[in-house]
């Protein structure tokens, strides 16, 4: 049975889900069943696109080892590594600086554990961020991670606020306004929006942000997040589906498309600060790659291959134009106290 029809099932039998609910079945039947990354997939994320962003990152973290003092006992980590591409990308650049760390993955989909395998033969995979080693510095890095965890939403109506859910009508999902009172669980701020305002928050998101910031503190290291999303909080659903590189309806066909929600920086620095680790700020990916040093890099490799320099070129412009990931996507670097400032911040 399609997931759409276990879903309508469990609507008809107990009512409306949670969008939170929703997004996590379907994320989660997603990335069960395929690799999505790449052309003749649903999208492509950046280090798909090109080597230069695995191998700035892994300047970026061998750098702050560096400045660290070189410990010589550390992690490199990576939640959601899809095929593998940055975590080899960034390891190889990490190299020629003397950083060898071990390699830890924490991913669901067997699909993308087994694409990971062969980029990454020595790496240990992890279901989540429990079983990670806590007796070293970890160098966490995770692209497009925290967008595809499931979001909860409210909506203002005129009765108060009231979590968004999703119910069937005429054979469709949609979603509505739950009825239950959630006045409680919106921020202070946000009591006199406008009805029909609309604001989300990423538990899932929190949750692993949290866990890294107590790890930072506790064992040391550097955390980069990559993501589309907001610098500041802003309202508005963000919830929305890719497929085939194309947006679709999120609400059609649960499981056939990738479900993705912008992720609020703002909310994560607070939340990480909290949990005892040092903000190191959060940028656009077109300014840290261009603070990292992409310009010199993209000019080295299209002299080494005069042949590519205009895929060269095109890659570059997309990872760091404004109107392409440049500005959209975000960086935010987080830190144990103890340990330096980052690059590109
Ligand atoms: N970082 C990669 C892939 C991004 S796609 C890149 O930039 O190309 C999202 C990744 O997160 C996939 O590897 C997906 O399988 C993984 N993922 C999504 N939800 C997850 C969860 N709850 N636990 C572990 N991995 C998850």
């Amino acid at each position: 049975m399609s997931l759409g029809a276990r879903l309508a099932r469990l609507i008809a039998a107990t009512g409306p889900i949670t969008v939170q609910h929703y997004m996590a079945e379907a994320n989660m039947a997603y990335y069960t069943r395929r690799d999505p990354l790449g052309a003749g997939g649903d999208f492509i994320t950046a280090p798909e696109v090109s080597q230069m962003f695995g191998e700035l990152i892994g300047l970026w973290l061998a750098d702050i080892w560096t400045r660290a003092g070189r410990p010589d006992r550390v992690a490199y980590v990576e939640p959601g590594p899809g095929r593998g591409s940055l975590a080899a990308d960034a390891l190889r650049a990490a190299a020629r600086f003397g950083l060898c760390p071990q390699v830890h993955c924490i991913e669901s989909s067997p699909v993308l554990i087994a694409a990971q395998r062969t980029r990454l033969p020595d790496a240990t995979w992890h279901d989540d961020f429990s079983t990670l080693p806590d007796d070293l510095p970890l160098l966490l890095v995770a692209n497009e991670f925290l967008d595809a965890l499931p979001v909860r939403q409210w909506v203002r109506t005129g009765a108060g606020w009231r979590e968004r859910l999703v119910t069937m009508r005429d054979g469709r999902f949609v979603p509505v306004a739950g009825d239950q009172p959630m006045d409680a669980a919106v921020p202070a701020h946000a009591q006199t929006a406008p009805v029909g305002t609309i604001i989300e928050s990423n538990p899932g998101a929190a949750t692993v942000v949290a866990e890294v910031a107590r790890r930072l503190a506790a064992q040391g290291g550097a955390a980069l997040w990559i993501d589309y999303g907001h610098a500041q909080t802003t309202p508005g659903s963000t919830l929305q589906a890719v497929r085939g590189h194309a947006r679709v309806d999120p609400f059609i066909d649960p499981g056939m498309a990738d479900l993705t929600a912008l992720v609020d920086f703002a909310a994560l620095a607070d939340h990480a600060a909290r949990h005892g680790a040092r903000w190191l700020g959060t940028v656009t990916q077109g300014a840290f790659l261009a603070a990292l040093g992409i310009d010199a890099r993209a000019a080295a490799l299209a002299q080494a291959r005069p042949d590519q320099a205009a895929a060269i070129h095109a890659a570059h412009q997309r990872l760091t134009a404004p109107e392409q990931m440049g500005t959209l996507f975000k960086v935010m670097g987080l830190a144990a106290k103890d340990w330096p400032a980052g690059a590109g911040f």
